[in-house]
């Protein structure tokens, strides 16, 4: 079950991150040190290492940075293949692995995306993204 691979990752830190994605948002973290976004969650500013961090809803639009078409995948994963894994570059300046579905034609680089919620599981919801 991936929600069980999940519920693993989900600490104090990432709760508020989880939380948002059931309810339909993205949230992303924002420095107040020094003004940048941060992804993933974590309780110090990567760049500043400042603690004055705080939640702030994406626009949930970018462009994909990178992406790779997996035809042999393991786990809860297995039966979905070929799917694609790309890296995302939201407009906040943060970049997160996910996937990318659609028109696997459609999918190129710097092609602007917008974020889908999909519920993959009850009660669990990853943001994955697709060409606008
Ligand atoms: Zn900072």
């Amino acid at each position: 079950m991936i929600k069980d691979l999940i519920q693993s990752a989900i600490d104090e830190e990432s709760k508020p991150y989880w939380d948002g994605l059931k309810e339909g948002k993205l949230f992303i973290q924002y420095c107040g040190g020094c003004h940048q976004s941060i992804f993933y969650p974590r309780s110090i500013c990567p760049h500043c290492f400042s603690e004055e961090i705080s939640w702030q809803e994406s626009s949930g639009t970018g462009k994909i940075y990178s992406f790779t078409i997996v035809h042999q995948a393991f786990g809860p994963f297995k039966g979905d293949t070929p799917f694609v894994i790309g890296i995302i570059e939201l407009d906040e300046g943060v970049r997160m692995m996910t996937r990318i579905i659609g028109d696997k034609e459609e999918i190129a680089i710097d092609k602007r995306v917008s974020v889908v919620f999909s519920m993959v599981e009850s009660d669990l919801v990853l943001p994955y993204f697709e060409v606008v």
